[in-house]
């Protein structure tokens, strides 16, 4: 087992892609570690350049106390799962999980032994004989976590290794994943664009845009206390409206409207301000009738959320969503106010 240190590390392509810029984090000894964020902010390059699969251009890694930044991926102790899993589709579901033990010249004896063993663990002895093409996704991303774990690395790097799978699938395998961390201890990296998923089942996150981190912390710091808007705007399952909005000595006006101003600003506000307010659709309380600091509007749109609606009312403030729950009855064209709880509305200058 092993901790993962990033200094300053840096990847820029040729043609002059920065994909990763000046990167500073360390993924505890043992910790699940989620990297979030849009398509293209750098996750794979981070993870591949963990793995040793890109050269980094600057700055250093350490995998426990070793600087590993110029060794070769076959020294790193390391194992990686890609997305589209990477099984070699000519070779037996046995001889794909033994491969890593191959590579190392293991013995035929001991690695035929060896991944039947890991194999069986993750539900495949039945599959053995078979190749992936053979198999459903489910069974092909249990192969890929076989022949990562035959190895007993110190690290598991997984690169969106649920995005194949249908939502049922994806919800059993995150259960089963999150258990088998637990069970091994082992530092893992988990790349996902899928907020979700990784609320669901990191330690920490760290939420990237353009080669950045713009956030680093647990999944309850990062969904309560977004650190700018890129961040409130990315975690939730609906997005947090962001509205603009002036200091005032009283509270935060918003499109004419005293909203009360949130218990912890970032920062000290200055009177006359612009500001962004921040309130997550879950935390806006729907009102028929008037209420001060409110915002009102009209019912556009209507979402049904199985448990909930998801309302979208058009008003001075611009659009603002709410979710009102399953029995309340709302229409379109209804008028309609949505009270924000103050004590989950944020504060943001950087809008
Ligand atoms: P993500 O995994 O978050 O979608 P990537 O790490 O794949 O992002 O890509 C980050 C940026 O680097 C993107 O702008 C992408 O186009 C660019 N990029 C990725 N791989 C290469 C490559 N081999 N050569 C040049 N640019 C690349
Ligand atoms: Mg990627």
């Amino acid at each position: 087992m092993a901790a993962i240190t990033t200094d300053r590390l840096t990847k820029v392509y040729p043609g002059g892609v920065r994909a990763l810029d000046e990167i500073d984090l360390t993924v505890e000894d043992g910790e699940f570690f989620a990297l979030l964020g849009p398509s293209g902010c750098g996750k794979t390059t981070l993870l591949r350049t963990v793995a040793g699969l890109e050269e980094s251009s600057g700055g250093s890694l350490h995998i426990g106390d070793v600087d590993v930044t110029r060794t070769p991926p076959g020294s790193r102790d390391v194992a990686m799962v890609f997305q589209d899993y990477a099984l070699f589709p000519h070779m037996t579901v046995a001889e794909n999980v033994a491969y890593p033990l191959r590579i190392k010249k293991v013995a035929r004896a001991k690695r035929t032994e060896k991944a039947a063993a890991t194999a069986g663990e993750l539900g495949l002895s039945d599959y053995l004989e078979r190749r992936p093409g053979q198999l459903s996704g489910g069974q092909q991303q249990r192969v890929a976590l076989a022949r990562a774990m035959a190895c007993h690395p110190s690290v598991f790097l997984f690169d969106e290794p649920l995005s194949n799978l249908d939502a049922r699938m994806r919800l059993e395998a995150r259960t089963f994943l999150k258990r088998l961390q637990r069970e091994l201890g082992v530092t893992t990296v988990f790349v996902t664009h899928d907020q979700a998923e990784a609320l669901a089942l990191a330690d920490r996150i760290a939420v990237m845009e353009s080669g950045r981190i713009r956030q680093l912390g647990t999944p309850s710091e990062v969904f309560r206390r977004p650190a700018n808007t890129f961040v409130a705007s990315f975690i939730g399952s609906t997005p947090m409206n962001l509205l603009d909005g002036v200091v005032r000595p009283r509270g935060i006006e918003v499109a004419g409207e005293l909203l009360p101003t949130p218990p912890e600003p970032a920062g000290r506000l200055v009177d006359g301000e612009k500001v962004v307010y921040g309130i997550r659709p879950e935390y806006l309380v729907h009102s028929p009738t008037a209420v001060p600091g409110s915002l009102a509007g009209e019912v556009r749109v209507v979402e049904n959320l199985g448990h909930a609606q998801l309302v979208t009312l058009e008003g001075p403030a611009g659009f603002v969503q709410l979710v009102v729950d399953e029995d309340t009855p709302v229409a379109l064209g209804d008028r309609g106010f949505a009270v924000p709880r103050q004590d989950r509305a944020l504060v943001y200058r950087d809008g």
